[in-house]
């Protein structure tokens, strides 16, 4: 299968090529040249098989590796996760239920994508007899879901930049405590924006990137769609798809992991909608509801990962409702950047409304659904979690369909925000309740883009 660019003018690339450029050459991001689709004998073939054989046949067809080569890449990638099922799914009311994604090492449905795309680099890698740099900038949750994939890994350097004193004690000793030399935590003097603006410049500084082999694995990445394609079977079927149809609701940022169920959609899963749940920085539902795509800052929240200006992934949507005019889309992204915003065409905004819906849950809300959710069933939902709830149930009506929210964070990974909701403080599940036990090992430095290069380059020695 080859890969296109949403603007139209990068050249095609194949699985590996799209995975390790990140970014297409003319801004754009990679898509499938065309959706394989599966029939409803494939689909229901599928249920009740472990996660992984699932996973392997879902994603075999956009990889092109052979099978008995991608096996053992799913095997390891879920091999350290905290649950059997790996995105099992529990009821919160008569046609509601939450899958949830967080048992993975870093506790965030991040990990599901990263801890694959560490083991598809390492693979690539060690054929191709190269070594490569991966270089990050983190305000918490990407960052350490990327040191835990990558950590041990061989022909892979990891250094990832976070704001020093600004993320969370769980974010940081997540990136600070495995002990793998191949993997760097870099303490910066500075704010998130600093982290960003350094590893733009590294990226731009052409001689270092050739020289380390730099390499990025942002939320843009085609692989880590692919990877969040897999539990929308996986629920789905548990839920009697593809006889019985699906909707699902998704606490959306970046807009990938709802991309992956339309990918999932478009595959031959019945589902019937994908509502998009966004905080108050809601960019996306009022473009679905008001038809204009309007930048209009980022203002902070409880549900931090989702605090978001610009929604990335959401170029693969309007690809999509365009009808794969790269020329259109590419129009589109320049009016997005030198104008703040843009119209969609009547026939784009009709693609998108026919698929998607969506909600918006304030800051007060998120606390009451969180507040509300424990009493009623006694889950503990975290703040990104909540918003997803609150716009499912406002979604609810009275369709039997059943409606799927996606859980993407455990609620141990935002005790404030859960305590200040529910009285109680959530604990870190066994397996990692010596979190704050284990040694750290970071690097301080300052905010000073030669010193941060200088500095990978000894520790590639
Ligand atoms: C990244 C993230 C999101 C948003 O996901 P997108 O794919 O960016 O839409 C939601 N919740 C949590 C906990 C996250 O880490």
């Amino acid at each position: 299968m080859q890969y296109v660019s949403t603007r139209g003018q990068a050249p095609e690339l194949d699985f590996e090529g799209a995975m390790l450029a990140g970014l297409a050459r003319d801004g754009g991001l990679y898509v499938p040249d065309h959706i394989p689709t599966l029939d409803q004998d494939a689909i229901a073939a599928m249920a009740g098989r472990p996660y992984e054989e699932i996973a392997l046949r879902i994603m075999q067809p956009f990889t092109g590796l052979a099978e008995d080569r991608l096996k053992p890449l799913i095997d390891a990638a879920y091999a350290g996760f905290g649950h059997d099922a790996r995105a099992p799914l529990v009821q919160l009311g008569p046609n509601h239920h939450l899958l949830e994604l967080f048992h993975g090492p870093t506790l965030a449905f991040k990990d599901f994508a990263m801890q694959l795309i560490g083991q598809l680099f390492q693979d690539a890698m060690r054929r191709r007899g190269e070594r490569i740099t991966i270089v990050g900038a983190t305000s918490g949750d990407t960052g350490s879901a990327a040191m835990e994939a990558f950590r041990g890994l061989d022909n892979v350097e990891c250094f990832i930049l976070y704001p020093h004193g600004r993320v969370s004690d769980v974010q940081r000793r997540q990136m600070t405590t495995p002990s793998e030399a191949n993997v760097h935590a870099l303490a910066v003097d500075g704010d998130f924006d600093d982290c960003q603006a350094a590893v733009k410049a590294m990226f731009n500084d052409h001689a270092f990137r050739d020289r380390v082999g730099l390499t990025a694995v942002n939320s843009i990445n085609w692989a880590r769609v692919l990877a969040q394609v897999v539990y929308f079977f996986s629920s789905a079927l548990s839920l009697g798809a593809p006889a019985r149809p699906v909707r699902f609701t998704v606490p959306t940022g970046n807009f990938g992991d709802i991309f992956a169920g339309y990918i999932a959609r478009q595959m031959g899963l019945p589902i019937e909608r994908l509502v998009i749940a966004t905080n108050r920085n809601d960019i996306l539902h009022r473009t679905l509801a008001t038809g204009e795509h309007r930048k209009d800052g980022v203002s902070p929240t409880i549900s931090p990962s989702m605090d978001i200006q610009v929604s990335s992934n959401f170029e693969r949507a309007l690809f999509m409702a365009y009808g794969r005019d790269g020329a259109a889309v590419s129009q589109l992204m320049d009016e997005l950047r030198d104008a703040g915003g843009f119209p969609v065409s009547q026939g784009a905004l009709e693609a998108l409304r026919e698929i998607y819906g969506s909600g918006r849950c304030s800051e007060d809300e998120t606390a009451a659904t969180i507040r509300a959710m424990h009493a009623r069933t006694g889950e503990v939902l975290c703040p990104h979690t909540a918003v997803g709830v609150k716009v499912a149930e406002e979604h609810l009506g009275d369709s039997r369909t059943p409606m799927i929210t996606l859980a993407t964070a455990h609620p141990a990974k935002f005790p404030d925000a859960v305590e200040a909701a529910t009285g109680g403080r959530p604990a870190l599940p066994d397996r990692m309740a010596d979190l704050f036990d284990r040694d750290e090992r970071l690097t301080r430095i300052d905010n000073d883009v030669a010193a941060i290069e200088a500095l990978i380059e000894d520790r590639l020695k």
